[in-house]
C-alpha cells in the first residue's frame, strides 16, 4: 500500500471546526496533499457526509448546534458512515479517551505545531482504513452478501474456544438449483442465490448466527440451538419461491449439533453436510438431522468409491464360483456355477458384494466393476476348459444400470470371443426387478442378446411386483427362483405352493428353474420332488475362489485332459 497517494487521486478530507483560523490552518496544512471540505459545526458536516465520499474526518470536539461527539455517535450508527477513519482534535485529554471509546480513530493535540506529524497522521490513518476495506471486501460473497467460506472458517476457528456448547450447524442447500441455471440462465440463478443470502442474513439476528454461502447453493449457517428449524426453512422457502417466481423450489437442511467440542467446525459442516444430502429430492423433508452412523457409512461408502478404480487396476475384486447341480438324476452333477463378486480390500478387508453393488448402482460405477467381473470370469472358463477339457457355463450378474448401456450386447459379445467361448457359455443374470425400472428397454435388451445366442437367466424371480407380467412379455431361458420363497418354503405352506406354482409356470413356459439358497437336505427333497431342474446353495457349497472350484471340477470330471471330454459341454438346458 505503499505511495498510495498519487497525484492524479486526491482522497478528499473533511475538517470540521468552529473557528475559521483552525479551519485555515489545517487546509494549509493538507490542501497540497488531499481535497478538502469544510464545515463548521456537527450539522454541517452531517449534511456534507450525507453527499460525498470521504476518506478521513478531522473533527473538532467542542462546536456550538451539534458537537463532535454527536458527530461520532451519529456515524457509528451508520453502516457506511461507520467506515470514515475520524481523527479528534482537542486540548483536553479526558475528551480523547472518551472520543476513542467511542471510536474515533486517533487525535492530534490543539494547537497544531508540526504540520508534518499532522499530515503522517492523516495518511497513515487513511492507508490503514483502506487496507481494512479490502480485508473486507474478501470477507463477503459478491452474489449472496453472506461472508466467504473462508472468512467464516477463520472466524469460526478464532472464536471456537468462547463458543457456547450450544450452538449447531446448518447446511442450506437449494434442491436442483442447477435446473434453475440451465432452464433460465445464470443471471436469475443468481438472482435466486441473492434472495437466498437475504433471507438467510435476515434470520440470523434472531437465531443469534452468522452465515456464509459455501459454494454454489450451498449456505453454512452456524447459530444459537434452536428447538427446531423446520417452520424457519418452511417460511424461507416460501419467500424464496414467491421472489424469485419459482414455485418448484425447494430448500432442505442438515443439521448438526456442536455438541463434540474437540471436532473442529470443518467436520462439523461435513456432518451437517452429509445429513442433508441424505434428503436430496425428497420433497416433503425439509430438515434432517446429523446421526453418527449414517455419517459412518456415508464416509465408507466415499472411500469405496474412492477406491474402485485401483481395486480394478490392483485386482483386489475377486470373483467367487458358487457351484450349481442339476438334481434331475439319482447322483446331482455339477452343471455350472454363478459368478460372485467379492472385494478383498488392502485395508478394510472383506467387503460383501451387498456393501458395494447397491451402492455403484446409484452412481453408475457398477458398469466398470461388472465388465471386470464378466472378462474374468469368460477367462476362466477358457482356463478350466483348456486345463479339464470341459464347458463349465458361468452365469454372471447383469445389474439393471447395464441394461441401459448401449454397448451391453457388443461388450459381451467381445469377451465371448475374445476367450473363443459360446455366447450361451457366459449366461447373464438379470435381475426380475430390472423389469419394473423400464420394462420396454428390457425387453428389448434381452430379445437381443438372445438372438446373439446368449441365454438369459431370469434372477429373484417372484421378488419384485411385476413377476406375472413380465413372465408374459420375456422370453428368457431360466427361471431362478427368489431365495426367500426356499427359505420359508417349509416353514410357511404358503410359500411351498408358490413354489410349486413357480415350477408350473416354468414347465407350461418349457424353461428349466434354478432355486437358489437351498441350505437343508429337507429343501433339497422337497424341491426334488416338485420337479426342480438345479439347485444351488450352500447344502452343497458356497461360493468359492477359483481354485477351490476346481477342486469340484476334478472330481466331476476325473480324466483330465482326456480326448473324450475335450468336447463335452455341459449347460442347464442340455442338462434338461
Ligand atoms: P444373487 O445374484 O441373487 O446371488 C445369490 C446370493 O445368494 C449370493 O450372495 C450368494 O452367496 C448367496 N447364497 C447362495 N447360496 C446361499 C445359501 O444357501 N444361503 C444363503 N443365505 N445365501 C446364499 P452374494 O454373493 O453376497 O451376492 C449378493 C448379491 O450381490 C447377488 O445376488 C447379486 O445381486 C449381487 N452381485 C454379486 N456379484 C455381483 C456382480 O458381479 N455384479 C452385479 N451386478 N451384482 C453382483
Ligand atoms: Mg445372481
Ligand atoms: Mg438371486
Amino acid at each position: 500500500m505503499k505511495g498510495f497517494l498519487t497525484k492524479d487521486y486526491k482522497r478528499r478530507v473533511l475538517v470540521v471546526d468552529d473557528e475559521l483560523i483552525n479551519r485555515e490552518l489545517l487546509g494549509a496544512m493538507l490542501s497540497q496533499t488531499f481535497e478538502i471540505a469544510f464545515a463548521s459545526n456537527g450539522e454541517e458536516a452531517m449534511a456534507s457526509l450525507e453527499e460525498g465520499d470521504y476518506s478521513l474526518i478531522l473533527l473538532d470536539l467542542l462546536m456550538p448546534v451539534m458537537d463532535g461527539f454527536a458527530v461520532i455517535e451519529r456515524c457509528q450508527e451508520d453502516e457506511r458512515l461507520r467506515r470514515i477513519p475520524i481523527i479528534v482534535m482537542t486540548s483536553e485529554k479526558s475528551a480523547e479517551v472518551r472520543s476513542i471509546r467511542m471510536g474515533a480513530a486517533d487525535f492530534i493535540t490543539k494547537p497544531y505545531d508540526m504540520p508534518e506529524v499532522i499530515l503522517a497522521r492523516c495518511e497513515r490513518i487513511i492507508e490503514m482504513s483502506e487496507d481494512k476495506s479490502i480485508i473486507r471486501s474478501t470477507e463477503r460473497d459478491k452474489v449472496s452478501g453472506l461472508y466467504t467460506r473462508g472468512y467464516f472458517f477463520a472466524y469460526l476457528q478464532r472464536r471456537q474456544p468462547a463458543l457456547d456448547a450450544r450452538m449447531d450447524a446448518l447446511v442450506l442447500n437449494i434442491d436442483r438449483f442447477h435446473m434453475i441455471n440451465e432452464l433460465y440462465g445464470r443471471e436469475k440463478g443468481d438472482r435466486v442465490l441473492s434472495h437466498f443470502g437475504q433471507l438467510i442474513a435476515e434470520a440470523l439476528p434472531e437465531i443469534r448466527g452468522i452465515a456464509c454461502r459455501s459454494d454454489s447453493d450451498t449456505f453454512f449457517v452456524c447459530c444459537k440451538r434452536q428447538d427446531g428449524y423446520e417452520p424457519m426453512i418452511r417460511q424461507m422457502q416460501e419467500r424464496l419461491a414467491e421472489a424469485s417466481e419459482s414455485r418448484g423450489l425447494h430448500i432442505r437442511a442438515g443439521i448438526y449439533s456442536c455438541d463434540d467440542n474437540a471436532a473442529d467446525p470443518e467436520s462439523w459442516f461435513s456432518r451437517a453436510k452429509g445429513a442433508c444430502d441424505r434428503i436430496r429430492g425428497q420433497y416433503g423433508v425439509l430438515t434432517a438431522r446429523y446421526d453418527s452412523e449414517q455419517y459412518a457409512r456415508t464416509v465408507y461408502h466415499e472411500r469405496l468409491i474412492g477406491d474402485v478404480e485401483s481395486a480394478i487396476r490392483n485386482r483386489d475384486f475377486v470373483v467367487y464360483y458358487q457351484p450349481k447341480y442339476n438334481i434331475k438324476s439319482d447322483r446331482p452333477t455339477l452343471t455350472s456355477a454363478e459368478a460372485l463378486i467379492r472385494w478383498i480390500h488392502p485395508e478394510l478387508g472383506f467387503i460383501s458384494p451387498g456393501d458395494f453393488i447397491p451402492l455403484f448402482e446409484q452412481n453408475g460405477l457398477i458398469r466398470q466393476v461388472d465388465d471386470y467381473v464378466w472378462h474374468e470370469a469368460a477367462s476362466q472358463i477358457k482356463r478350466w476348459r483348456d486345463q479339464y477339457g470341459v464347458t463349465i457355463p458361468v452365469s454372471v450378474n447383469v445389474s439393471r444400470v447395464d441394461v441401459f448401456d448401449p454397448q451391453l450386447e457388443d461388450k459381451l459379445m467381445d469377451i465371448v470371443e475374445s476367450c473363443s467361448l459360446r455366447p450361451d457359455d457366459l449366461m447373464p443374470e438379470i435381475t426380475e426387478s430390472a423389469y419394473s425400472d423400464s420394462a420396454d428397454r428390457l425387453i428389448e435388451v434381452v430379445g437381443s442378446l438372445r438372438k446373439s445366442g446368449f441365454k438369459i437367466e431370469m434372477d429373484d424371480f417372484g421378488s419384485g411386483y411385476s413377476s406375472l407380467n413380465m413372465l408374459t412379455e420375456i422370453p428368457f431361458d431360466v427361471l431362478k427362483i427368489d431365495m426367500q420363497f426356499i427359505r420359508r418354503m417349509l416353514i410357511d405352506d404358503k410359500n411351498l405352493r408358490l413354489v410349486k406354482l413357480v415350477m408350473d409356470i416354468a414347465a407350461f413356459l418349457g424353461v428349466p428353474v434354478v432355486a437358489e439358497g437351498v441350505e437343508e437336505k429337507e429343501q433339497l427333497d422337497a424341491l426334488k420332488e416338485m420337479g426342480c431342474d438345479i439347485v444351488q446353495g450352500y447344502y452343497f457349497s458356497p461360493p468359492l475362489p477359483a481354485d477351490r472350484f476346481e477342486e469340484l471340477i476334478r472330481k466331476e470330471y476325473p480324466r483330465p485332459n482326456s480326448a473324450d471330454s475335450a468336447e463335452a459341454h455341459h449347460d442347464v438346458n442340455s442338462e434338461k
